[in-house]
C-alpha cells in the first residue's frame, strides 16, 4: 500500500525544508525520488526549490497546469514523487495523484500552502485534502504575537492587511505574513465596524 500525504501550511511554515530534508534522507537510503515544482514559481529560477534563507536547495522538475503525471510515471520505477507548492495543481491532476498512490504505482508527498490570503481554499489544496490519506500540518508562529499561525494574509508596506487582489500572486513573499486567529478577527472586526 503506498500513501500520499498532505504537508501544509502557511508561510514560513518550513515547507521547503521539510520537503529537502525527506528527499534527501530517502535518496541516501537509495530510494528512488522524484521531484516536481510548479513552473510559474519563479522565485528563485525554474526547477529548483529553495528554503526561505536560502541556504538549501534541491532540483526540480516542473509541473504546469496541463502535465499529466500519469503519463509521466506511466514505465517508470519512482518509489516517490514529491511535488512543491501543490495548491496550484488542478483537481484533474490530483486526481492523477490519488490513481497513483491508491494503485500502488508510487508514493506521492505534495506541500502547499491551504488557503489563499483571503482565507479560500487553492484548487489543488481543496482537492488534496479530499482525496489524500494524511494530511500533515506544518505549524509556525504569528508574525504579529508568536501564538500558533494559521492564516495567510497579504500585506501593505506598513503591513496593514490587505483584502484584495489575485489569488495567485507569486513571487511577492515579502508582502505575505503568517498570523494567527485573534490577530486576523481583531483587523476584520476593525475592518467590519469602520
Ligand atoms: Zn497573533
Amino acid at each position: 500500500m503506498k500513501e500520499g500525504v498532505f504537508w501544509y501550511g502557511t508561510m514560513s511554515s518550513g515547507k521547503s525544508l521539510t520537503l529537502i530534508t525527506k528527499v534527501y534522507n530517502f535518496r541516501k537510503a537509495n530510494k528512488i525520488v522524484d521531484v516536481f515544482t510548479f513552473s510559474g514559481d519563479y522565485r528563485y529560477g525554474v526547477g529548483r526549490i529553495t528554503t526561505r534563507f536560502g541556504k538549501q536547495s534541491i532540483e526540480a522538475k516542473t509541473y504546469d497546469e496541463n502535465f499529466s503525471f500519469k503519463e509521466y510515471v506511466k514505465d517508470k520505477k519512482i518509489d516517490y514523487l514529491f511535488i512543491d507548492e501543490a495548491q496550484f495543481l488542478k483537481t484533474w491532476q490530483v486526481m492523477e495523484l490519488f490513481f497513483i498512490y491508491s494503485l500502488g504505482i508510487c508514493n506521492v508527498y505534495c506541500f502547499g500552502l491551504e488557503t489563499d490570503f483571503k482565507q479560500d481554499f487553492f484548487e489543488g489544496s481543496s482537492a488534496l485534502i479530499r482525496y489524500f490519506t494524511r494530511k500533515e500540518e506544518l505549524e509556525t508562529i504569528c508574525s504579529r504575537c508568536g501564538k500558533k499561525a494559521k492564516f495567510n494574509v497579504r500585506v501593505d508596506k506598513e503591513r496593514n492587511i490587505i483584502f484584495e487582489g489575485k489569488q495567485i500572486e507569486i513571487g511577492g513573499d515579502g508582502a505575505y505574513e503568517a498570523i494567527c486567529p485573534e490577530c486576523l478577527a481583531r483587523t476584520l472586526q476593525k475592518n467590519i465596524k469602520s
